[in-house]
């Protein structure tokens, strides 16, 4: 089969690799009918986290058609359209019951192979899921395959977000970064009904997407900021921050934005050695810091409503629909933020 593959600092290229066979007896094979470009695709493809093999098919976010299953595989069956998470989970070890299914034992991140183990990732022909039957879900009546993709991880993640930063309807909430990610925390805190969300970014079709959203949009290096949130709190700061970037100064932006006594839920995956502020900074500002993967296969039960009541236009956030092929123009165009791209979607 053909997959997008990791060849280095910045190269994918789409390559003739071994076709995924059942190798447990919960496997299920998909023939990968779309899948998307992630935020986090980039932190590989930059070689900011760095470890993954040459040759790994990339990719987290896909849906498709199972055309294969193990032998103890009974809730699934050939020719289910299914989507998924960007991580396996067990369904029933602790972390799985407790709604942590990113801290499944047996969780695997899609597209990260390291020295010969893991697992392929979505952005190929076809690909084989492990713990089937508790990973994978049936594509529900009325929810389309892209907003289907959407729930696998970006809608998924920024609802968590929103959760973790205990969004209310009273307060002044801020999001930095107007990615998919923050854009979805964005909706995931005009979902919690807040009142006063202000997003920051630097981009601006970005920055108009997030007011089309519902938020106030500022620019991150042009607006007066912290001003214009201290003047709208009496000089406190925002009772919590969302923030989606996954950077040193995205942090300490949260960092310096929030009031003593809120709350920085973080889900930008940043890969420096150290936090961006002090133990005494926090202790000073009585601060409750939340990071981490996103549950995405216990969040996506929960979201299915909200997608098929079509009350938010997630997929619009897709700006670029490409084929798997063209995968690669695909990577350069998104990490370059090329032509207004926001996200890109890939058929086979
Ligand atoms: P993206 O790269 O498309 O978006 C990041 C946005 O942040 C860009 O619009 C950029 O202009 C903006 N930005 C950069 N520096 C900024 C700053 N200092 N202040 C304000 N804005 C700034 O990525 P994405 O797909 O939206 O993903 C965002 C982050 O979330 C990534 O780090 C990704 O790895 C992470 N992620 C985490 C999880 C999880 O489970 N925790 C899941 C999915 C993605
Ligand atoms: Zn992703
Ligand atoms: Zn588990």
């Amino acid at each position: 089969m053909k997959a997008l593959t990791f060849q280095g600092k910045e190269k994918i290229t789409f390559e003739t690799v071994s076709d995924p066979k059942i190798e447990s007896a919960g496997d299920v094979i998909i023939k990968m009918t779309s899948c998307a470009i992630c935020g986090s695709d980039l932190h590989v493809y930059h070689e900011r986290e760095k470890g993954i093999d040459r040759g790994t098919a990339m990719g987290h976010e896909f849906a498709g058609e199972i055309v294969e299953t193990g032998n103890s595989v009974r809730k699934l069956n050939i020719g289910d359209r299914v989507m998924s998470p960007f991580t396996t989970s067990c369904g029933t070890c602790f972390y799985c019951q407790s709604g942590l299914t990113c801290r499944c034992v047996r969780s695997q991140l899609f597209g990260w192979v390291e020295k010969g183990h893991g697992l392929h990732g979505g952005q190929a022909e076809y690909v084989r899921v492990p713990l089937a039957e508790s990973t994978l879900m049936k594509i529900p009546e009325g929810i389309r395959e892209e907003e289907a993709l959407l729930l696998g991880d970006v809608m998924s993640t920024g609802f968590f977000c929103a959760r973790q930063a205990e969004v209310k309807e009273t307060g002044t909430y801020v999001v930095v970064g107007c990615g998919p990610v923050g854009l979805m925390a964005v909706l995931g805190a005009v979902n919690l009904r807040a009142r006063n969300i202000i997003a920051i970014d630097t981009v601006p079709e970005r920055l108009a997407k997030a007011r089309d959203f519902g938020a106030t949009a500022l620019h991150a290096l042009n607006d007066p900021v912290t001003d214009m949130i201290r003047d709208l709190t009496e000089g406190r700061g925002a009772d919590g921050v969302m923030e989606a970037v996954g950077s040193y100064q995205a942090v300490r932006t949260a960092i310096d934005l929030v009031r003593p006594g809120g709350v920085v839920a973080s889900v930008g995956v940043c890969n420096d050695d150290h936090l961006a502020f002090s133990p005494v900074e926090a202790y000073n500002k009585n601060l409750t810091y939340k990071i981490g993967r996103c549950p995405a296969r216990y969040m996506m039960e929960q979201l299915i409503p909200l997608v098929q009541e079509k009350k938010y236009n997630i997929a619009s956030i897709f700006t670029h629909r490409m084929k798997l092929e063209e995968g690669a123009a695909g990577y350069t165009v998104f990490s370059g933020r090329q032509d207004h791209c926001l996200k890109v979607l890939l058929r086979n």
